[in-house]
């Protein structure tokens, strides 16, 4: 494993790897215990912190799973308001970047039950601990734009986002397990190797905007690839990896704002689609002045 990739579960407890990271792990057990989130057990290796499984029974039922919001707040209430009732949100990366609204999503985040959340390619460049350079000249302005507007509050939690989360049999991630904030899972062959890189009977990725899945069944050499449609409901069977499309700029030419409903005791998973007020934020972008490009394509979901 690369030893600079962080590996934290970050709901029930401050885990952080650093050089304190025993004392944290000892009042993270603390606080996970008095919180009555048992049973649990944490993997630890010298002093970093590797990982913390949980079970998922009587601890989740209704999972709210939802990507790249990219600071498109509409996108989100319209989410929000559409889901019903949830016991718990993970939320797969880039909160920010593209869109107008970072502080207003990362504020209503917070407030989601039991969120557990990743870190995304964008987040990351927002909070300095990827380079800016490998993006466009477009996305490094809004890069710019967000580290500009964002409160201290609100960089204050994107520097808390892990890489990784495992809760039970699910790993989470923004981009693939191999490379968790960079990597697009597009074609079988990259989704092939990147079974090697999870554990878990499942992997939940954001990234590409796209709501599909991957599957390998013990007979299968080759995973087969899946676009999941609207309203489409499957249960899902080891191995797979899942990706609930975008809230707040999908890409597979619909503009409705994507995410997915995952019930841990059936193992169902369904997408959902829901539309909101795409003018109104491309108001808010122009009025900020972020790149056309990326007004317009909000509108023809690409
Ligand atoms: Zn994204």
């Amino acid at each position: 494993m690369d030893e600079k990739e962080t590996w934290h579960f970050i709901r029930f407890g401050k885990l952080n790897q650093n050089k304190d990271s025993k004392k944290q792990v000892e009042n993270s057990i603390i606080q996970i215990t008095s919180e009555k989130m048992l049973p649990f057990f944490a993997c630890l290796w010298g002093e970093l912190l590797l990982c913390l499984h949980f079970r998922l029974e009587n601890l989740f039922m209704r999972v709210l799973i939802i990507s790249d919001i990219h600071a498109n707040f509409t996108a989100l209430e319209s989410v929000l308001s559409d889901v019903g009732e949830i016991d718990s949100v993970w939320c797969l990366g880039d909160v920010v970047g593209y869109g107008p609204d970072p502080n207003e999503c990362i504020e209503s985040l917070r407030h989601l039950p039991n969120l557990t959340c990743v870190i995304g390619n964008h987040d990351a460049a927002v909070i300095e601990t990827i380079e800016t350079e490998a993006f466009n000249h477009e996305a490094k302005k809004i890069i710019f734009w967000t580290q500009s507007a964002l409160t201290d509050a609100s960089y204050q939690f994107l520097r808390q986002l892990p890489q990784r989360v495992i809760i039970d049999q699910f790993t989470l991630v923004h981009g693939s397990p191999r490379h968790p904030v960079w990597e697009y899972l597009l074609d079988s062959q990259t989704a092939k190797d990147n079974f090697d890189y999870f554990k878990t009977d499942y992997c939940c990725v954001g990234h590409t905007h796209l709501p599909s899945f991957f599957y390998l069944d013990e007979t299968d050499s080759q995973p087969r690839v899946s676009m999941i449609t609207e309203g489409q409901s499957f249960q899902i069977a080891p191995r797979t990896i899942l990706n609930p499309g975008s809230v707040g700029q999908p890409r597979d030419r619909d503009p409705r704002a994507a995410y997915a409903i995952l019930d841990t005791e059936t193992m169902r998973w369904e997408n959902h689609r829901v539309s909101y007020n795409v003018p109104i934020v491309q108001e808010r972008m122009r009025l900020i002045g972020l790149p056309q490009r990326h007004i317009q394509r909000l509108a023809d979901g690409w």
